[in-house]
């Protein structure tokens, strides 16, 4: 049986991640903008909150399950900024090599390097859904101050991975899918809904 399923993101990378992973429990996804369904607020201090947001607003627009997800990086030495203000630390017009340049500026006087990407994913069967199935996870490492690696996006230049000796920058795509804060997520989120 096919189940239908709305992403409430436009981003095609994810679309490719989630679907690789849900297609064979027998989901059919398709984004937002694919209904021509408008991207939600996110006005909300918590991961959680914003996901749940978007998700809602998928469902009740599509009268499909929803999925969305909300991510983005906390340091533990700056209170967990950039928190959910992750893709516009440096302000307006959003761009990931000014957040870097501030990330790395707002660390100099700190010891603690230590920071992870947190990824929340919410799943409602329908807009109302009481109980919405949540999955979280966190991919921990530590801000470095030169950029190293050409791959992924935002901060992983900087987002050094002691273990393995790399950046997130320095993985190729299907390393960075079996080990991020989104993927471990997801891993999650299908153990619950299978
Ligand atoms: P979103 O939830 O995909 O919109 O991500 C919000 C922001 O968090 C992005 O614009 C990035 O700045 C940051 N972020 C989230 N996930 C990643 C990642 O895997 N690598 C680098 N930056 C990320």
């Amino acid at each position: 049986m096919t189940r239908p399923l709305v992403l409430a993101s436009n981003n095609h990378g994810k679309l490719a991640e989630f679907d690789r992973l849900l297609a064979p429990l027998g989901f059919a996804i398709q984004t937002q903008a694919a209904l021509n369904i408008s991207e939600a607020e996110e006005p909300y201090a918590t991961f959680i909150e914003n996901a749940l947001a978007k998700a809602r607003h998928a469902a009740r627009e599509s009268g499909l399950p929803a999925l969305a997800d909300d991510s983005g990086i906390c340091v533990p030495a700056l209170g967990g900024a950039p928190g959910v203000f992750s893709a516009r630390y440096a302000g307006e017009p959003k761009s990931d090599a000014a957040n870097n340049v501030k990330l790395v500026a707002d660390l100099q006087a700190h010891q603690d390097k230590s920071a992870y990407y947190y990824c929340v994913l919410v799943y409602l069967r329908h807009a109302d859904d009481p109980q919405p199935v949540i999955a979280d996870a966190r991919w921990h490492g530590e801000i470095i101050d030169q950029p190293r690696g050409q791959g992924g996006f935002g901060y992983d230049p900087h987002f050094w991975l002691p273990s393995l000796n790399k950046t997130a920058a320095e993985l190729t795509p299907e390393e960075k899918n079996q080990l991020s804060h989104r993927a471990q997520a997801l891993r999650i989120l299908i153990a619950q809904l299978a």
